[in-house]
């Protein structure tokens, strides 16, 4: 067998880009306000868990993504887990999310004492397949007295947590629709796809609740923090509520009416968020160039190619991702070998969550796509500021 000459020219391809290195996957940039705003939050007194910052951020967020409420928590785990209690999701009942996602997805669902029932991806998009999913839910459920009954568990199917992922929208309008026929809530996990539109909307605007995260890997960083997005003002209250540890209003006591939960983001978190969010449009624009400068480069190189934003959408390239033409774990393996070792920074896709010990008893239906995907995705550096 003769070695595959791909992962030298992959090195040497993302070499022209990023130059000699080290470089990281995805680092973070605070050449705004950060620091300025930082300072004025310090000075202030106001780190903690009041301040103006958290208001401007909560509404900086609502123009930019054109949601009508926006909730700022500690990090997107927790704007999941509670965006889930939110969209009815209690014990014993299913959970619908792709396999190829982030953990968080599935921990969050573990959160509520519920099970999450893994789902196939497709290559289009790298989000959930939304014609699979409509077979699967046809020959697998029954929709009685409003919920929908998975005909083998006898458990209700309450949501379903569509993710866009490395920023690429999934196709949300027809997860919508099936859902919606279907009688299932939709939670989008957005915490990739901050300055991701689908046929214009934002992404994480589409379905009862939406969730970003603003961990230091994203495309904006507030140390960490998540939001919780919706248009539905009832939820957006108690989405504050919850994440706020109940509290209710008492003259000078402490009162809470329900379990709450200590979620909310520090001022000091949002001050840095404010800022990090003025420099958002500058930020896509060089994510973009660079996919570009890489479609340049990797378009003439044979057994790879470069993914590129599904149609009608606009992705924001959170992590600039290689596809393989077809599933190869070992060339996979040589190419992360030969890039890391040139201190170029690449990384594969995530184990599918149904390989994860603790989730490996959750219902699942075919993922041979999902495992087709991992075995084909590396991601490569992807800093806005190549
Ligand atoms: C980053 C991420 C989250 C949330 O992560 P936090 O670190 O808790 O902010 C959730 N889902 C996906 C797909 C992610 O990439």
């Amino acid at each position: 067998m003769i070695a595959s000459s791909l992962p030298v020219e992959i090195t040497n391809a993302i070499r022209r880009i990023v130059g000699v290195g080290p470089c990281a996957l995805h680092e973070p940039n605070f050449s705004g306000n950060e620091i300025s705003y930082l300072e004025d939050c310090i000075r202030s007194t106001f780190v903690s868990s009041v301040g103006k910052y958290v208001d401007k951020f909560e509404a900086d967020l609502c123009s930019f993504t054109g949601s009508k409420y926006a909730v700022a928590v500690v990090n997107g785990t927790a704007a999941l887990h509670i965006s889930l209690k939110l969209a009815g999701v209690k014990e014993g009942m299913e959970v619908l999310m792709p396999s190829l996602t982030f953990v968080a997805t599935g921990n969050a669902v573990k959160y509520c004492n519920a099970i999450p029932h893994f789902i196939d991806s497709e290559i289009e998009t790298l989000g959930i397949d939304p014609a699979k999913l409509e077979n699967y839910l046809k020959e697998n459920t029954a929709v009685k007295e409003g919920k929908c009954i998975n005909k083998i568990t006898n458990r209700v199917i309450q949501a379903i947590i569509p993710m866009h992922t490395f920023g690429h929208p999934a196709k949300i309008e027809e997860i919508l629709r099936i859902a919606g026929e279907f009688h299932i809530e939709v939670v989008e996990d957005a915490a990739e796809s901050l300055g991701s539109f689908y046929k214009g909307k934002h992404t994480g605007t589409f379905g009862k609740l939406g969730t970003l995260s603003f961990n230091g890997n994203k495309t904006i960083t507030t140390g960490g923090g998540g939001a919780i997005l919706t248009s539905d003002p009832t939820l957006a209250k108690l989405a504050k509520h919850l994440t706020t540890t109940a509290r209710v209003p008492s003259l000078y006591g402490f009162e809470h009416d329900m379990l709450g939960y200590n979620y909310r983001l520090p001022n000091i978190n949002a001050a840095l968020g404010c800022a990090q969010l003025e420099q958002l449009p500058k930020f896509l624009e060089k994510k973009r160039l660079l996919y570009l400068r890489y479609f340049e480069e990797f378009k003439s190189i044979n057994g790879v190619k470069l993914f590129s934003e599904p149609d009608g959408c606009q992705s924001n390239y959170w992590l600039q991702t290689l596809l393989l033409d077809s599933p190869d774990q070992i060339l996979l393996n040589e190419i992360l070998d030969s890039t890391n070792n040139a201190s170029l920074m690449t990384r594969p896709v995530w184990k599918l969550l149904n390989k994860l010990e603790y989730f490996s008893e959750c219902p699942k239906m075919d993922l041979s796509m999902a495992d087709a995907i991992s075995k084909r995705v590396i991601n490569i550096p992807s800093s806005a500021f190549i």
